[in-house]
């Protein structure tokens, strides 16, 4: 069998930033640090943290008073930073700064008069803290359905935003179809789709037209993750994600010469290693071989934490 990883896969900026922050946090701080849902949308990050003493909790409550509370890289609704300072919480925001460009965005926009049609999806912690900056001003679109059916009573000032983590292909179609219908619609000063969205993207593309199956590491809630399994999909080929090594079913492989092997942007290169080894276990002389199909050198410095 031959096995091909793309670059880039797993971590991008963001995750790197949100679990320095949080590595410091554990350095700096002797009490747990309290991490508010996932710093990142991996269930084996979020495990290893929690056993390093960094929980998760599911709200902000839940933290007792005098505490240090982490926002996570999908960032929160700005209500969040007063109700934990109100309890009494330091709060260390870990947001990405590509997410947070877009709440500013929204927060600009919002004030200019603007109705922001927001291409996200419903629920997911993004798309919760950037609709949460102007609730009134932004209307939520899932998908071409709701794009076609949309009716807005004033729309003079209309511009659109999208959450970081969405499919280039779905998200263009989507922007077409509010195109047509609403000709004055205005786009986001830069692109929202984030680098490492649109490069991991592009990257499992290429790699998917050279093999017979492509596994994407990544956790179930992870987005960017789901995107890549579906950019595989398109293209015709089987593809699945899977937490780890222990999720491979012996049927998926039968037949297949050629592996196409990829991390979503929260998934460790650790998981990637594991996963070669176990296929080198199943397929004795097994090759590996790495491509980089685009390069990338993006960096977010972490900010100094104080005590
Ligand atoms: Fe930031 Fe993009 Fe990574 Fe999300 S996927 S954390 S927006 S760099």
């Amino acid at each position: 069998m031959r096995i091909i990883l793309p670059k880039p896969r797993g971590f991008c900026a963001g995750v790197d930033y949100a679990i320095g922050i949080v590595e410091q946090a554990l350095k700096t701080f002797s009490e747990p640090v309290y991490i508010l849902k996932e710093i990142v949308h991996n269930r084996t990050i979020v495990e290893d943290l929690n056993q390093r003493g960094a929980p998760s909790v599911m709200s902000i409550e839940e933290v007792p008073a005098g505490s240090v509370i982490i926002f996570s890289a999908h960032g929160v609704p700005p209500e969040f930073h007063e109700q934990a300072r109100q309890a009494g919480l330091k709060v260390i925001d870990a947001t990405c700064p590509l997410v947070r460009k877009v709440h500013l965005e929204a927060i600009r926009y919002a004030s200019k008069g603007y109705t922001i049609l927001y291409i996200g999806h419903e629920g997911h912690d993004e798309a919760l803290g950037v609709i949460a900056e102007s609730p009134g001003s932004i209307i939520l679109i899932n998908d071409i359905a709701e794009a076609e059916k949309l009716d807005l009573v004033s729309s003079e000032k209309l511009v659109y935003l999208t959450q970081t983590t969405l499919s280039l292909t779905e998200t263009a179609k989507i922007v077409d179809v509010l195109k047509a219908r609403f000709p004055h619609l205005e786009e986001p000063p830069s692109e929202d789709i984030c680098y490492a969205t649109t490069n991991r993207q592009m990257a499992v593309l290429e790699m998917t037209k050279m093999v017979d199956l492509v596994l994407v590491i990544g956790s179930k809630n992870s987005s960017n993750s789901q995107r890549l399994r579906e950019c595989a999909q398109d293209l015709g080929k089987p593809a699945y994600l899977i937490d780890n090594k222990e999720e491979i079913d012996l049927a998926w492989l039968e037949g297949v010469e050629s592996l196409g092997l990829t991390a979503g942007a929260s998934a460790p290169e650790r998981l990637v290693r594991q996963v070669i080894a176990h296929l080198k276990e199943l397929s004795p002389g097994a090759t590996v071989e790495e491509i980089e199909f685009v390069a990338e050198k993006m960096y977010f410095p972490l900010p100094k934490l104080a005590v």
